[in-house]
């Protein structure tokens, strides 16, 4: 048997959550490894979301989620401009029929209590002048212009790209399936290798109890909350300028409209608790509720506009807050994270890492990298820039995905970069994610994938092992 690898930190789950603090923890000089079962990272919670980064005051200013969240909400600004993932400042209102103006102005109370700047109550003449679709009936809203959106494994990527530079080891393809302690560290077993830690960071969303339970440590259960989230086809108007939530209710923020990075309008999502940690269908009992809901707030949207569907489950436990801590012998748990953990994750990392720094001596690392580019989006540049970059490599110049512009270098970056499936190059580029869903592109893609990766056409899979979209070895001809 291999001899294990002796590290410093081992980071379980490569969500938003384990991501945040593989890029935290490459600051320092150690040695840290991030393990993920999946195919790559960003496939669990972290993929299927608003995409909201919150102003942090839906929250009780009293909670640990609240204080983190509005943190997060900052250091995201920064890493934007770092990194180079998009950030849209959009802003948000948590708009009031009349008889809910008394709601608005306690969340502004609890709001300017956690510090957020700039709050402020609109009235109807501000609201139908800045956000003309939205119900008459609406008497005013809170305004909170620190509200922003963010594509999730956009950022991901970005800082895994950015902690690997720095030396952060990222294995995916690797499950975790036993802990144990020894003397002075833990064993972790994964179905591919095994490390010696003096630390492990259990980062495993939905799956944050079970591998607190292998560690022989108690943990709040997880209990799924589905939400259901559907998407406005981009050639309907953009219908708000800012993300539009009801005012909120006990367990969640609502039903909302999300104007996303991508242009396109969101609406959703639902919240419903569920047994099945595996269930992400969508429903027309979903569909329905979320259109109900909506058009009270927006009463122009139509079901025909909706292009597509999705849904996620937050990992939540019966306490209403975030469950970080360090257990015993340097085993840190983080369990609960279920809405604002995208928004908080940054922080998450930063209140972590802070931990350890209590426990052991953090030395910057020498020589550290603190920026990433992104792949250059043909579809966003001037003619000038497009003209540039062919002359420099002319597969800027081979569009492969028609719908979304996408060309054959952006492909090849992708896999560059760690793409190894197909929605790992559809997260990082856009490709298949138009009109057509990958009917007319996928197979250029596969063609693409199998000459970078020197691998046989049945060996390419949508998202990891079990979605091969070929049975057999075919020697396929270019379409
Ligand atoms: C519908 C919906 C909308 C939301 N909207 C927002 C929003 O707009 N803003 C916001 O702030 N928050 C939002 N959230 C919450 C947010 O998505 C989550 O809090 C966040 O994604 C949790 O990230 P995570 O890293 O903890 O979990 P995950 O992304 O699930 O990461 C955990 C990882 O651990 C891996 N793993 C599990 N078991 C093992 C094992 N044995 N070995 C190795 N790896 C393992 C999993 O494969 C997974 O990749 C929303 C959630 C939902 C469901």
């Amino acid at each position: 048997m291999r001899k294990p690898s002796e590290v410093k930190v081992v980071i379980i789950g490569g969500g938003i959550v384990g991501t945040s603090l593989a890029y935290e923890l490459a600051k320092y000089q150690l040695e840290a490894v991030l393990i993920e079962k999946e195919a790559e990272l960003s496939f669990g919670v972290s993929k299927s979301n608003s995409g909201i980064v919150h102003t942090g005051f839906q929250d009780d200013p009293s909670s640990l989620k609240a204080q983190l969240a509005v943190r997060g909400n900052q250091l995201y600004r920064e890493m934007a401009k770092l990194l180079d993932f998009p950030f849209i400042p959009t802003g948000e209102l948590v708009v009031a029929f009349p008889g809910e103006r008394e709601q608005i102005e306690h969340i502004r109370e609890n709001g300017e209590r956690l510090g957020i700047p700039r709050l402020e109550i609109v009235e109807g003449a501000w609201i139908r002048e800045h956000e003309p679709n939205l119900s008459t009936e609406i008497e005013c809203a809170l305004l909170g212009p620190t509200a922003a959106v963010i594509n999730p494994y956009e950022v991901i990527y970005a800082m895994a790209e950015n902690a690997a530079s720095n030396g952060v080891t990222i294995n995916c393809s690797n499950e975790v399936t036993a802990l144990e302690r020894e003397s002075d560290c833990w064993a972790v077993r994964t179905s591919e290798s095994e490390y010696k830690a003096h630390y492990v960071i259990n980062a495993a969303g939905l799956s944050a109890d079970t591998i607190s339970q292998m560690a022989g440590i108690p943990a709040p259960r997880i209990i799924p909350w589905k939400g259901e989230e559907f998407i406005l086809d981009r050639h309907a108007d953009r219908l708000t300028q800012s993300i539009i939530f009801p005012v909120p209710q006990k367990e969640t923020k609502g039903i909302l409209v999300i104007p996303t990075v991508d242009g396109n309008t969101m609406i959703g999502p639902t919240a419903e608790e569920i047994d099945d940690k595996d269930d992400i269908t969508t429903s027309e009992a979903g569909k329905k509720k979320v259109l109900r809901s909506i058009q009270r707030i927006v009463p122009c949207v139509r079901e025909d506009q909706i292009i597509a569907s999705f849904s996620g489950l937050r990992p939540a436990i019966a306490e209403n807050e975030f469950y970080i801590r360090e257990e015993r012998d340097g085993f840190v748990n983080i369990v609960g994270i279920k809405s604002p953990g995208l928004t908080a994750a940054p922080a998450i990392a930063e209140y972590v890492v802070q931990m350890l720094a209590k426990k052991m001596k953090l030395s910057p690392r020498k020589g550290y990298i603190a920026t990433r580019s992104a792949i250059p989006r043909f579809r966003h540049l001037s003619s000038d820039e497009r003209n540039r970059l062919i002359r420099e490599d002319p597969g800027y110049g081979e569009v492969v995905c028609r719908c979304e512009l996408v060309t054959k270098s952006e492909i090849r970056e992708a896999i560059k970069r760690g793409a190894r499936t197909l929605d790992g190059v559809k997260f990082r580029t856009r490709s298949q994610m138009g009109r057509c869903h990958g009917a007319f592109c996928t197979m250029k893609i596969m063609e693409i994938m199998a000459e970078e990766l020197g691998v046989t056409y049945d060996q390419i899979t949508k998202r990891g092992r079990g979605s091969e979209l070929v049975m057999e070895s075919h020697e396929l001809k270019a379409l």
